[in-house]
């Protein structure tokens, strides 16, 4: 397995690759890798010739009182699991390889970043696609590989992939979850034993609220209040949002009657949850 830190090496390799003929898969990631990470990978060794992956925990989207600082890093453990999955090529680059303090330039992708997440992470979603699109040219893959986990910022890629015309195949990969539906996460390791227990509620109330809106019958509304009701009932005080948008545009939507997605961003203690599951338009017997 390749390790490199520096920008050079990377991208010389990848043209070696490319040159022989192989298809090269990215999977981006900001380390402390589990296995929602690890099933990229998979999918990026089935896609590709080759599975590239980058480890960056990029400053530039978290806010200022955010957890940069904490953010788990743990790079020994995450090689290890790499080599394992049998990754060809690992980028981990230091700040000042990424960012030389010269840079004026941000990528912006509007409205998808309006909601959700995007008001109550001001700045975040500029600083995930300007780091993405500096990966996709420093590491230009054929393909890369994103967890609907972060479902946001997954339409966020998209867009910006098809605004800027970037040569790059992006490529869904479905939430993995832990036994109980909580779904991985990097910063779980932050909840404490208790916030542990009850953070399951999360997935609970959205896979509750899926089966009752494919069903048909109830309300988006009333859906809605339903999952604020079970979160409270966890001690889950502290919502950021429950929404139910359209999957393509992440517009709230009033009424499923195209395919949705409801998410939910939540606080347990310090700690940042979010989720969200897929919502097929519920069938219409007429
Ligand atoms: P992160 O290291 O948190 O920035 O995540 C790197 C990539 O892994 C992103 O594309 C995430 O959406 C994806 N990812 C994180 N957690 C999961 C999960 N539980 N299931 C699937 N993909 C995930």
């Amino acid at each position: 397995m390749l390790v490199f830190q520096s920008i050079e090496e990377t991208r010389t390799a990848v043209g070696k690759y490319q040159r022989d003929g192989q298809r090269v898969g990215l999977v981006p990631t900001m380390g402390a890798l589990h296995e929602g990470h690890f099933s990229l990978v998979r999918a990026a060794k089935t896609n590709c010739d080759v599975a590239a992956v980058t480890i960056f925990v990029n400053p530039t989207q978290f806010g200022p009182n955010e957890d940069f600082r904490n953010y788990p890093r743990t790079l020994e453990q995450d090689l290890e699991g790499c080599a394992r999955e049998g990754v060809d090529l690992v980028f981990t680059p230091t700040a000042e390889e990424v960012f030389t303090g010269r840079a004026r330039t941000t990528v912006h992708v509007a409205a998808l970043t309006a909601g959700l997440c995007g008001p109550h992470r001001p700045g975040h979603f500029d600083g995930v696609a300007t780091i993405v699109a500096k990966l996709f040219h420093i590491l230009p893959a054929d393909a890369a590989f994103f967890g609907e986990k972060d479902y946001q910022q997954l339409a966020v890629i998209r867009r910006m992939v098809e605004d800027l015309n970037f040569p790059i195949e992006i490529v869904p990969c479905p939430t993995v979850r832990e036994p109980d539906g909580l779904a991985m996460s990097s910063r779980n390791r932050y909840l404490t034993h208790d916030e542990r227990a009850r953070a399951p509620a999360i997935a609970a109330a959205l896979f509750a609220a899926q089966s009752q809106l494919e069903a048909g019958g109830l309300d988006v509304k009333t859906v809605v209040s339903d999952i604020v009701r079970s979160l409270r009932n966890a001690r889950i005080e502290l919502i950021e949002y429950v929404e139910i948008v359209g999957a393509d545009d992440l517009r709230p939507l009033t009424q499923v009657d195209r395919p949705a997605r409801i998410c939910v961003a939540a606080r347990l203690g310090n700690t940042r949850l979010i989720d969200n599951v897929p919502v097929d338009a519920p069938r219409s017997d007429g």
